[in-house]
Protein backbone atom coordinates (compact mmCIF):
# COMPACT_ATOMS: atom_id res chain seq x y z
CA UNK A 1 0.00 0.00 0.00
CA UNK A 2 1.29 3.65 -0.89
CA UNK A 3 1.60 6.09 1.98
CA UNK A 4 -0.75 9.13 1.41
CA UNK A 5 1.22 12.49 1.51
CA UNK A 6 1.62 14.15 5.21
CA UNK A 7 2.53 17.38 6.23
CA UNK A 8 3.77 18.94 9.68
CA UNK A 9 6.10 21.93 11.16
CA UNK A 10 8.78 20.40 11.68
CA UNK A 11 9.94 23.82 14.26
CA UNK A 12 9.37 24.36 17.82
CA UNK A 13 5.86 25.53 18.87
CA UNK A 14 7.36 28.80 20.02
CA UNK A 15 8.08 32.05 17.74
CA UNK A 16 11.59 31.77 16.17
CA UNK A 17 12.89 33.51 13.40
CA UNK A 18 12.57 30.42 11.05
CA UNK A 19 9.94 27.86 10.68
CA UNK A 20 9.91 25.14 8.82
CA UNK A 21 6.89 22.83 6.87
CA UNK A 22 7.85 19.73 5.11
CA UNK A 23 5.58 17.29 3.40
CA UNK A 24 6.16 13.73 2.36
CA UNK A 25 4.67 11.05 -0.09
CA UNK A 26 3.57 11.27 -3.58
CA UNK A 27 3.59 14.72 -5.54
CA UNK A 28 4.88 16.75 -2.42
CA UNK A 29 6.85 18.91 -4.92
CA UNK A 30 3.14 19.15 -6.71
CA UNK A 31 1.22 20.01 -3.37
CA UNK A 32 3.93 22.71 -2.32
CA UNK A 33 4.58 24.12 -5.77
CA UNK A 34 0.77 24.76 -5.50
CA UNK A 35 1.14 27.16 -2.08
CA UNK A 36 4.30 28.71 -3.49
CA UNK A 37 4.41 30.95 -6.29
CA UNK A 38 8.40 31.28 -7.16
CA UNK A 39 9.71 34.73 -8.13
CA UNK A 40 10.65 33.60 -11.53
CA UNK A 41 7.24 32.04 -11.92
CA UNK A 42 8.62 28.51 -13.06
CA UNK A 43 7.13 26.90 -10.37
CA UNK A 44 8.71 24.69 -7.56
CA UNK A 45 9.05 21.27 -9.60
CA UNK A 46 10.65 22.69 -13.09
CA UNK A 47 13.65 23.59 -10.46
CA UNK A 48 16.36 20.88 -9.63
CA UNK A 49 15.59 19.10 -7.09
CA UNK A 50 17.37 19.91 -4.19
CA UNK A 51 18.02 23.51 -4.51
CA UNK A 52 16.59 26.67 -2.48
CA UNK A 53 13.87 28.53 -4.79
CA UNK A 54 13.06 31.92 -3.27
CA UNK A 55 9.45 32.98 -3.77
CA UNK A 56 5.93 33.57 -2.15
CA UNK A 57 4.00 31.50 0.45
CA UNK A 58 0.26 31.19 -0.09
CA UNK A 59 -2.89 30.56 1.81
CA UNK A 60 -5.84 28.92 0.59
CA UNK A 61 -7.14 31.72 -1.22
CA UNK A 62 -3.94 32.46 -2.64
CA UNK A 63 -3.11 35.43 -0.69
CA UNK A 64 0.48 36.05 0.06
CA UNK A 65 1.73 35.16 3.11
CA UNK A 66 5.06 35.25 3.44
CA UNK A 67 8.61 34.94 1.32
CA UNK A 68 10.63 31.92 1.86
CA UNK A 69 12.44 29.54 0.93
CA UNK A 70 11.67 26.26 -0.31
CA UNK A 71 12.97 22.86 -1.71
CA UNK A 72 12.07 19.34 -2.65
CA UNK A 73 13.57 15.85 -3.54
CA UNK A 74 13.04 13.08 -5.45
CA UNK A 75 11.72 9.63 -3.91
CA UNK A 76 15.10 7.62 -3.28
CA UNK A 77 16.53 10.97 -2.40
CA UNK A 78 15.17 12.14 0.66
CA UNK A 79 15.21 11.46 4.67
CA UNK A 80 11.54 9.34 4.32
CA UNK A 81 12.99 7.72 1.13
CA UNK A 82 9.67 9.50 -0.28
CA UNK A 83 9.33 12.39 -2.52
CA UNK A 84 9.34 15.43 -0.13
CA UNK A 85 9.38 19.60 0.39
CA UNK A 86 10.08 22.21 2.41
CA UNK A 87 8.97 25.54 3.32
CA UNK A 88 11.52 27.48 4.77
CA UNK A 89 9.11 30.56 6.46
CA UNK A 90 9.59 32.61 9.40
CA UNK A 91 8.74 31.05 12.32
CA UNK A 92 5.33 33.06 13.02
CA UNK A 93 3.09 30.09 14.16
CA UNK A 94 0.33 32.26 12.44
CA UNK A 95 2.23 31.49 9.32
CA UNK A 96 3.01 28.24 9.60
CA UNK A 97 -0.42 27.30 10.53
CA UNK A 98 -1.66 29.25 7.39
CA UNK A 99 0.80 27.59 5.43
CA UNK A 100 0.32 23.82 6.88
CA UNK A 101 -4.14 24.70 6.45
CA UNK A 102 -2.72 25.52 2.59
CA UNK A 103 -1.37 22.01 2.06
CA UNK A 104 -4.20 20.17 3.83
CA UNK A 105 -6.38 22.34 1.43
CA UNK A 106 -4.13 20.59 -1.65
CA UNK A 107 -4.51 17.22 -0.21
CA UNK A 108 -1.75 16.49 2.79
CA UNK A 109 -2.82 15.41 5.97
CA UNK A 110 -1.46 16.23 9.52
CA UNK A 111 1.34 13.90 9.81
CA UNK A 112 1.73 12.04 13.56
CA UNK A 113 4.52 11.99 16.07
CA UNK A 114 7.51 10.44 14.10
CA UNK A 115 5.86 9.96 11.47
CA UNK A 116 8.42 10.76 9.16
CA UNK A 117 11.76 9.17 10.69
CA UNK A 118 8.58 5.58 10.99
CA UNK A 119 8.61 6.44 6.92
CA UNK A 120 12.02 6.18 6.92
CA UNK A 121 12.47 2.83 9.04
CA UNK A 122 9.93 1.06 7.56
CA UNK A 123 11.39 2.43 4.17
CA UNK A 124 15.05 1.21 5.05
CA UNK A 125 16.68 4.57 5.11
CA UNK A 126 17.78 4.11 8.62
CA UNK A 127 17.19 1.26 11.18
CA UNK A 128 15.62 1.14 14.66
CA UNK A 129 18.57 2.10 17.13
CA UNK A 130 19.40 5.01 14.40
CA UNK A 131 16.04 6.17 14.44
CA UNK A 132 16.29 6.10 18.26
CA UNK A 133 19.12 8.21 17.87
CA UNK A 134 17.36 10.66 16.25
CA UNK A 135 14.67 11.12 19.24
CA UNK A 136 18.01 11.35 21.46
CA UNK A 137 19.59 14.14 19.69
CA UNK A 138 16.41 15.83 19.29
CA UNK A 139 16.49 15.02 23.14
CA UNK A 140 19.90 16.30 23.46
CA UNK A 141 21.23 18.13 27.10
CA UNK A 142 24.86 17.99 26.97
CA UNK A 143 27.88 17.76 25.06
CA UNK A 144 28.43 13.48 25.64
CA UNK A 145 24.25 13.37 24.20
CA UNK A 146 25.06 14.86 21.25
CA UNK A 147 28.09 13.44 20.55
CA UNK A 148 26.06 9.78 21.72
CA UNK A 149 22.97 10.08 19.75
CA UNK A 150 25.19 11.47 16.46
CA UNK A 151 27.21 8.75 16.65
CA UNK A 152 24.46 6.02 17.26
CA UNK A 153 22.50 7.94 13.98
CA UNK A 154 26.18 7.09 11.98
CA UNK A 155 25.39 3.52 12.50
CA UNK A 156 27.84 2.76 15.51
CA UNK A 157 25.79 0.95 17.80
CA UNK A 158 23.97 -0.88 14.75
CA UNK A 159 27.31 -2.11 13.61
CA UNK A 160 28.44 -3.44 17.13
CA UNK A 161 25.17 -5.40 17.37
CA UNK A 162 25.83 -6.58 13.96
CA UNK A 163 29.14 -7.78 14.75
CA UNK A 164 27.42 -10.42 17.82
CA UNK A 165 24.86 -10.75 15.35
CA UNK A 166 26.88 -12.05 12.45
CA UNK A 167 29.15 -14.00 15.00
CA UNK A 168 25.95 -16.07 15.73
CA UNK A 169 25.20 -16.77 12.22
CA UNK A 170 27.82 -18.57 11.51
CA UNK A 171 27.33 -20.37 14.92
CA UNK A 172 23.92 -21.14 13.17
CA UNK A 173 25.82 -22.60 10.28
CA UNK A 174 28.03 -24.45 11.48
CA UNK A 175 25.16 -26.06 13.93
CA UNK A 176 23.34 -26.79 10.20
CA UNK A 177 26.26 -28.43 8.84
CA UNK A 178 25.90 -30.99 11.75
CA UNK A 179 22.11 -31.13 11.48
CA UNK A 180 22.96 -31.99 7.41
CA UNK A 181 23.87 -35.80 8.65
CA UNK A 182 21.71 -36.43 11.49
CA UNK A 183 23.34 -39.81 11.98
CA UNK A 184 26.65 -37.88 13.49
CA UNK A 185 26.65 -36.32 16.68
CA UNK A 186 28.52 -32.88 17.20
CA UNK A 187 32.47 -34.37 17.56
CA UNK A 188 34.75 -32.88 19.32
CA UNK A 189 36.46 -30.20 17.11
CA UNK A 190 32.87 -28.92 16.20
CA UNK A 191 31.97 -28.76 19.71
CA UNK A 192 35.23 -26.94 20.78
CA UNK A 193 34.11 -23.85 17.39
CA UNK A 194 30.31 -23.93 18.46
CA UNK A 195 31.76 -23.33 22.26
CA UNK A 196 34.50 -20.65 20.89
CA UNK A 197 31.51 -18.49 18.94
CA UNK A 198 28.70 -18.72 21.88
CA UNK A 199 32.02 -17.09 24.57
CA UNK A 200 32.53 -14.71 22.20
CA UNK A 201 28.87 -13.32 21.95
CA UNK A 202 28.46 -14.31 25.26
CA UNK A 203 31.65 -11.71 26.21
CA UNK A 204 30.53 -9.17 23.76
CA UNK A 205 26.72 -9.28 24.68
CA UNK A 206 27.96 -8.82 28.42
CA UNK A 207 30.35 -5.66 27.18
CA UNK A 208 27.09 -4.40 25.15
CA UNK A 209 24.77 -4.54 28.65
CA UNK A 210 27.46 -2.96 30.65
CA UNK A 211 27.57 0.15 28.60
CA UNK A 212 24.16 0.45 29.72
CA UNK A 213 25.26 2.14 32.83
CA UNK A 214 27.00 5.30 30.89
CA UNK A 215 24.55 5.24 27.98
CA UNK A 216 21.76 5.81 30.28
CA UNK A 217 23.47 8.72 32.16
CA UNK A 218 23.87 9.98 28.87
CA UNK A 219 20.76 10.12 27.51
CA UNK A 220 18.71 10.45 30.41
CA UNK A 221 20.69 12.13 32.78
CA UNK A 222 21.17 11.23 36.70
CA UNK A 223 18.33 11.37 39.62
CA UNK A 224 20.35 13.65 41.92
CA UNK A 225 18.72 13.99 45.54
CA UNK A 226 20.33 16.90 47.88
CA UNK A 227 20.00 16.14 51.47
CA UNK A 228 21.34 17.86 54.85
CA UNK A 229 19.80 19.08 57.88
CA UNK A 230 17.80 21.94 58.12
CA UNK A 231 20.06 25.49 57.08
CA UNK A 232 23.02 24.05 55.61
CA UNK A 233 22.05 25.87 52.37
CA UNK A 234 20.28 23.02 50.48
CA UNK A 235 17.71 25.95 48.80
CA UNK A 236 20.53 27.68 48.37
CA UNK A 237 23.03 24.77 46.25
CA UNK A 238 19.84 24.04 44.35
CA UNK A 239 19.49 27.51 42.83
CA UNK A 240 23.20 28.21 42.32
CA UNK A 241 23.20 24.37 40.41
CA UNK A 242 20.50 25.38 38.33
CA UNK A 243 21.56 28.97 37.65
CA UNK A 244 25.44 27.72 36.94
CA UNK A 245 24.76 26.49 33.51
CA UNK A 246 21.78 27.97 31.58
CA UNK A 247 23.73 27.67 28.11
CA UNK A 248 22.77 24.03 27.28
CA UNK A 249 19.63 22.81 29.82
CA UNK A 250 16.67 24.70 28.57
CA UNK A 251 13.23 23.97 28.75
CA UNK A 252 11.77 23.58 25.85
CA UNK A 253 8.22 22.89 25.42
CA UNK A 254 6.76 20.01 23.00
CA UNK A 255 9.86 18.04 24.10
CA UNK A 256 9.38 14.11 25.37
CA UNK A 257 9.86 14.52 28.66
CA UNK A 258 7.10 14.04 30.45
CA UNK A 259 7.67 16.35 33.61
CA UNK A 260 9.43 19.06 34.12
CA UNK A 261 12.11 19.35 36.84
CA UNK A 262 14.63 20.98 37.54
CA UNK A 263 17.61 19.97 35.91
CA UNK A 264 21.22 21.32 35.91
CA UNK A 265 24.73 20.32 33.84
CA UNK A 266 27.58 19.62 36.04
CA UNK A 267 30.88 18.46 35.51
CA UNK A 268 29.61 17.59 31.91
CA UNK A 269 26.62 15.37 33.43
CA UNK A 270 23.03 16.35 33.26
CA UNK A 271 21.96 16.09 36.69
CA UNK A 272 18.22 15.17 37.58
CA UNK A 273 17.64 17.04 40.91
CA UNK A 274 14.87 14.83 42.54
CA UNK A 275 12.45 17.18 44.27
CA UNK A 276 12.74 16.70 47.99
CA UNK A 277 9.03 18.68 48.18
CA UNK A 278 9.89 22.32 48.90
CA UNK A 279 13.23 22.09 48.66
CA UNK A 280 12.85 25.38 46.23
CA UNK A 281 10.43 27.17 48.86
CA UNK A 282 12.30 29.40 50.79
CA UNK A 283 9.72 28.42 53.71
CA UNK A 284 11.92 25.10 53.86
CA UNK A 285 8.82 22.82 53.80
CA UNK A 286 11.43 20.11 53.52
CA UNK A 287 12.44 20.46 56.68
CA UNK A 288 9.00 19.67 58.23
CA UNK A 289 8.36 16.48 55.92
CA UNK A 290 11.47 16.00 57.07
CA UNK A 291 14.04 12.53 56.98
CA UNK A 292 11.12 9.96 55.33
CA UNK A 293 11.22 12.34 52.55
CA UNK A 294 15.03 12.78 52.25
CA UNK A 295 15.65 8.70 51.94
CA UNK A 296 12.98 8.59 49.49
CA UNK A 297 15.00 10.73 47.51
CA UNK A 298 18.25 9.07 48.55
CA UNK A 299 16.77 5.84 47.18
CA UNK A 300 16.06 6.93 43.45
CA UNK A 301 19.33 8.71 43.30
CA UNK A 302 21.66 8.14 41.12
CA UNK A 303 23.97 10.71 42.83
CA UNK A 304 23.62 12.36 46.11
CA UNK A 305 24.76 15.27 47.54
CA UNK A 306 24.95 15.57 51.16
CA UNK A 307 24.97 19.22 52.43
CA UNK A 308 26.79 20.06 55.80
CA UNK A 309 27.62 23.34 56.75
CA UNK A 310 31.25 24.11 57.75
CA UNK A 311 31.38 26.83 59.53
CA UNK A 312 29.39 24.12 62.16
CA UNK A 313 30.55 20.77 64.03
CA UNK A 314 29.59 17.64 61.91
CA UNK A 315 27.14 16.35 64.21
CA UNK A 316 26.07 12.83 64.82
CA UNK A 317 22.94 13.14 62.71
CA UNK A 318 25.26 14.74 59.79
CA UNK A 319 27.17 11.55 60.01
CA UNK A 320 24.47 9.38 60.32
CA UNK A 321 23.24 10.39 56.92
CA UNK A 322 26.57 10.46 55.23
CA UNK A 323 26.38 6.45 56.37
CA UNK A 324 22.85 6.20 54.75
CA UNK A 325 23.81 8.29 51.69
CA UNK A 326 26.78 6.01 50.95
CA UNK A 327 24.75 3.12 51.37
CA UNK A 328 22.93 4.29 48.63
CA UNK A 329 24.57 6.01 45.74
CA UNK A 330 27.65 7.42 44.80
CA UNK A 331 27.88 10.28 47.29
CA UNK A 332 29.74 13.63 47.80
CA UNK A 333 30.11 15.76 50.67
CA UNK A 334 29.10 19.79 49.89
CA UNK A 335 30.91 21.71 52.97
CA UNK A 336 28.71 24.45 52.26
CA UNK A 337 29.43 27.92 53.58
CA UNK A 338 33.01 28.29 52.59
CA UNK A 339 32.96 32.33 52.76
CA UNK A 340 32.58 31.71 56.69
CA UNK A 341 35.11 30.97 59.02
CA UNK A 342 35.27 26.81 59.59
CA UNK A 343 33.78 25.47 62.72
CA UNK A 344 36.74 22.78 63.19
CA UNK A 345 37.56 19.53 61.42
CA UNK A 346 35.69 16.77 62.07
CA UNK A 347 37.08 13.68 64.26
CA UNK A 348 35.52 11.27 62.08
CA UNK A 349 35.69 6.84 62.32
CA UNK A 350 36.59 5.66 58.91
CA UNK A 351 36.46 7.20 55.26
CA UNK A 352 34.36 10.11 54.29
CA UNK A 353 33.37 9.73 50.53
CA UNK A 354 34.69 12.44 48.55
CA UNK A 355 33.86 16.22 49.72
CA UNK A 356 34.30 19.95 48.16
CA UNK A 357 33.69 23.07 49.73
CA UNK A 358 31.55 25.79 48.20
CA UNK A 359 29.99 28.38 49.20
CA UNK A 360 26.54 28.20 47.37
CA UNK A 361 25.58 31.69 48.84
CA UNK A 362 28.53 33.06 46.70
CA UNK A 363 28.31 30.60 44.04
CA UNK A 364 32.07 29.68 44.58
CA UNK A 365 33.40 25.85 44.24
CA UNK A 366 30.82 24.77 41.79
CA UNK A 367 33.43 23.70 39.26
CA UNK A 368 35.14 21.83 41.96
CA UNK A 369 32.29 20.18 42.69
CA UNK A 370 31.75 19.61 38.82
CA UNK A 371 35.10 17.78 38.50
CA UNK A 372 34.20 15.44 41.39
CA UNK A 373 30.53 14.69 40.05
CA UNK A 374 33.05 13.98 36.46
CA UNK A 375 35.53 12.09 38.22
CA UNK A 376 32.33 9.95 40.37
CA UNK A 377 30.32 9.26 37.41
CA UNK A 378 32.44 8.92 34.26
CA UNK A 379 31.21 8.81 31.18
CA UNK A 380 31.93 6.08 28.44
CA UNK A 381 35.25 5.49 27.16
CA UNK A 382 36.52 7.99 24.83
CA UNK A 383 35.68 6.59 20.74
CA UNK A 384 33.01 4.57 22.15
CA UNK A 385 29.96 7.55 22.46
CA UNK A 386 27.09 6.39 20.06
CA UNK A 387 27.73 2.54 20.33
CA UNK A 388 26.33 1.89 24.00
CA UNK A 389 22.99 1.46 24.58
CA UNK A 390 20.71 4.09 25.92
CA UNK A 391 17.10 2.78 26.35
CA UNK A 392 15.67 0.55 28.51
CA UNK A 393 14.02 -1.31 25.19
CA UNK A 394 17.70 -1.96 24.16
CA UNK A 395 19.15 -3.09 27.26
CA UNK A 396 15.89 -5.50 27.82
CA UNK A 397 16.64 -7.09 24.28
CA UNK A 398 20.26 -7.36 24.47
CA UNK A 399 19.41 -9.22 28.09
CA UNK A 400 17.28 -11.79 26.45
CA UNK A 401 19.90 -12.57 23.39
CA UNK A 402 22.67 -13.01 26.23
CA UNK A 403 20.11 -15.41 28.11
CA UNK A 404 19.60 -17.21 24.65
CA UNK A 405 23.44 -17.81 24.21
CA UNK A 406 23.89 -18.71 27.73
CA UNK A 407 21.27 -21.42 27.75
CA UNK A 408 22.71 -22.60 24.13
CA UNK A 409 25.81 -23.01 25.69
CA UNK A 410 24.44 -24.77 28.60
CA UNK A 411 22.65 -26.94 26.53
CA UNK A 412 26.10 -27.73 24.28
CA UNK A 413 27.73 -28.75 27.59
CA UNK A 414 24.72 -30.25 28.58
CA UNK A 415 24.50 -32.61 25.35
CA UNK A 416 21.65 -31.48 23.44
CA UNK A 417 20.90 -32.37 20.62
CA UNK A 418 21.93 -29.64 17.84
CA UNK A 419 18.33 -28.48 17.01
CA UNK A 420 17.62 -27.82 20.91
CA UNK A 421 20.48 -25.59 21.17
CA UNK A 422 19.94 -23.76 17.62
CA UNK A 423 16.21 -22.83 18.94
CA UNK A 424 18.06 -20.37 21.80
CA UNK A 425 21.20 -19.60 19.20
CA UNK A 426 17.71 -18.06 16.96
CA UNK A 427 15.97 -16.81 19.96
CA UNK A 428 19.11 -14.55 20.79
CA UNK A 429 19.38 -13.72 17.27
CA UNK A 430 16.03 -12.73 16.86
CA UNK A 431 16.28 -10.50 20.21
CA UNK A 432 19.16 -8.77 18.48
CA UNK A 433 17.42 -8.24 15.26
CA UNK A 434 14.83 -6.45 17.66
CA UNK A 435 17.31 -3.71 18.42
CA UNK A 436 18.14 -2.90 14.94
CA UNK A 437 14.25 -3.30 13.91
CA UNK A 438 14.82 -6.49 11.54
CA UNK A 439 12.86 -8.64 13.91
CA UNK A 440 10.60 -5.81 15.73
CA UNK A 441 7.25 -6.28 16.74
CA UNK A 442 4.79 -3.65 14.68
CA UNK A 443 3.10 -2.54 17.87
CA UNK A 444 6.77 -1.88 19.51
CA UNK A 445 7.72 0.02 16.79
CA UNK A 446 4.32 2.04 16.59
CA UNK A 447 4.78 2.53 20.45
CA UNK A 448 8.46 3.66 19.35
CA UNK A 449 7.71 6.38 17.21
CA UNK A 450 4.92 7.92 19.43
CA UNK A 451 7.12 9.09 21.53
CA UNK A 452 8.45 11.24 19.15
CA UNK A 453 7.81 14.70 18.47
CA UNK A 454 5.31 15.51 15.25
CA UNK A 455 7.55 16.78 12.55
CA UNK A 456 10.42 14.45 12.84
P1 LIG B 1 18.35 24.66 53.75
O1 LIG B 1 17.49 24.71 54.96
O2 LIG B 1 19.37 23.58 53.86
O3 LIG B 1 17.61 24.60 52.46
O4 LIG B 1 19.21 26.02 53.77
P2 LIG B 1 18.94 27.35 52.96
O5 LIG B 1 19.40 27.22 51.56
O6 LIG B 1 17.54 27.78 53.17
O7 LIG B 1 19.95 28.30 53.70
C1 LIG B 1 19.89 28.51 55.10
C2 LIG B 1 20.62 29.79 55.43
O8 LIG B 1 22.00 29.66 55.13
C3 LIG B 1 20.11 30.95 54.61
O9 LIG B 1 20.12 32.09 55.43
C4 LIG B 1 21.17 31.10 53.52
O10 LIG B 1 21.28 32.40 53.05
C5 LIG B 1 22.42 30.67 54.24
N1 LIG B 1 23.42 30.13 53.33
C6 LIG B 1 23.26 29.21 52.39
N2 LIG B 1 24.42 28.98 51.74
C7 LIG B 1 25.33 29.80 52.29
C8 LIG B 1 26.73 30.06 52.06
O11 LIG B 1 27.36 29.48 51.19
N3 LIG B 1 27.33 30.97 52.84
C9 LIG B 1 26.67 31.64 53.82
N4 LIG B 1 27.35 32.52 54.53
N5 LIG B 1 25.37 31.46 54.05
C10 LIG B 1 24.70 30.55 53.33
ZN1 LIG C 1 15.74 24.48 52.09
Amino acid sequence: MENDLIAAVATGAARSAIGVIRLSGPEAAKAAGAVFQSLDGKGLANHPPRSLVYGTLVDREGRAIDRILATWSPAGHSYTGEETAELQCHGAPAVLALGLEALFAQGARQAGPGEFTKRAFLGGRLDLAQAEAVMDLIDAETPGAVRQAAGQLSGALSRRVGEIYDGLVDVMAHFHAVLDYPDEDIGPFEEKELWAGLEEAYGRLTALLASYDSGKVLARGVPCAIVGRPNVGKSTLLNALVGYDRAIVTDVPGTTRDTVEERCVLGGVLLRLIDTAGLRETEDAVERIGVARSRAAMERAGLILVVLDQSRRMTQEDLQLVEEAVALAPTILVWNKSDLPSGGIPTVEGELPPGVEVSAKLGLGLDKLGETVARLLPGPADGTEGELLTNARQAEAAGRAKESVWRAAEGLRAGFTPDAVLTDVEEALSALGELTGQSVREDITARIFQRFCVGK
